[in-house]
C-alpha cells in the first residue's frame, strides 16, 4: 500500500505487460518495424496505447484528432477502438514516417477511418478552426514538437466539444521536468505547458505516470 504512485521496476513493468497487455499482431509488427528507425523512442508504449483505446471506448468517441502521427501506433490503436463510423484526422509533417503509418493502417484494416494531412500542424489546426470545426472533436492526442505544445493545446481546446478529452504525451519528459538543473528548451516548454494546464480553470486535469507521462485534460 502506498499513498503515492509506486516506482515501476523492470520486474513490475514486465508483470504489467504479461498480465494486462492485449496487443493486436499488427501493432506488435509496427513496433518491430519502428525499432529499426533512429527515432524509435518517439513511439508510445503498448500499455499506453491500450489505455488510450480504453478511454476512447469509454467516451464513445467518434471524431478524433492527432497532432503528431510518426509511424502510426497511436492512430492505429485509436482507430481500432472506434466504431465503424469513427474517424481520426492525423496531422504530421513527415512523409517518410507516415509512409510506415499508412502501411499499418492498411494492415489493420482501418485506412478508411483515417485521414492524414501532411503540413505543419499549426497551419492545419488554424484551418480547421477557420472552417467551422470548433467544438466538433471528441478526443485529441497531442504528441509532437514540444515547443508548440501550448499552441496545440489552445487550438485543441477550441476544436474539442464540451466534455471531450485531450491527451498530451511526454509531460514527464523522462523526469527532466523535475530536474531544476535542466534548462533545455523542450524541457522548459513542457514545464510551461504543465503549469498552464494545472492552473487552467476551463478544464479538469490528471497527469498520469504511464509511458513518459500522459496528461489527460477534460474540457468543461
Ligand atoms: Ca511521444
Amino acid at each position: 500500500m502506498s499513498a503515492h504512485t509506486l516506482t515501476i521496476t523492470d520486474a513490475i513493468y514486465d508483470y504489467l505487460l504479461e498480465h494486462s497487455l492485449r496487443e493486436p499482431k499488427v501493432l506488435e509488427h509496427l513496433r518491430e518495424t519502428t525499432q529499426r528507425i533512429p527515432q524509435a523512442n518517439m513511439q508510445i508504449s503498448p500499455e499506453q496505447g491500450q489505455f488510450m483505446a480504453l478511454l476512447v471506448r469509454l467516451m464513445g468517441a467518434r471524431r478524433c484528432l492527432e497532432v503528431g502521427t510518426f509511424t502510426g501506433y497511436s492512430s492505429t490503436v485509436v482507430a481500432l477502438a472506434l466504431p465503424q463510423e469513427g474517424r481520426v484526422l492525423c496531422l504530421d509533417v513527415s512523409a517518410e514516417y507516415t509512409r510506415i503509418a499508412r502501411a499499418a493502417w492498411h494492415e489493420a484494416g482501418v485506412e478508411d477511418k483515417i485521414e492524414l494531412r501532411l503540413a505543419p500542424a499549426r497551419d492545419t489546426l488554424a484551418q480547421l478552426i477557420e472552417s467551422g470545426e470548433a467544438g466538433h472533436f471528441d478526443f485529441v492526442f497531442i504528441d509532437a514538437d514540444k515547443g508548440n505544445y501550448t499552441y496545440y493545446y489552445e487550438a485543441a481546446l477550441e476544436l474539442l466539444r464540451s466534455g471531450g478529452l485531450i491527451a498530451v504525451d511526454n509531460t514527464l519528459w523522462d523526469g527532466r521536468v523535475a530536474d531544476p538543473g535542466d534548462t533545455d528548451e523542450d524541457t522548459q516548454a513542457i514545464r510551461t505547458f504543465n503549469d498552464r494546464v494545472h492552473n487552467d480553470e476551463r478544464v479538469d486535469v490528471s497527469l498520469v505516470p504511464i509511458g513518459d507521462g500522459l496528461t489527460l485534460i477534460r474540457k468543461q
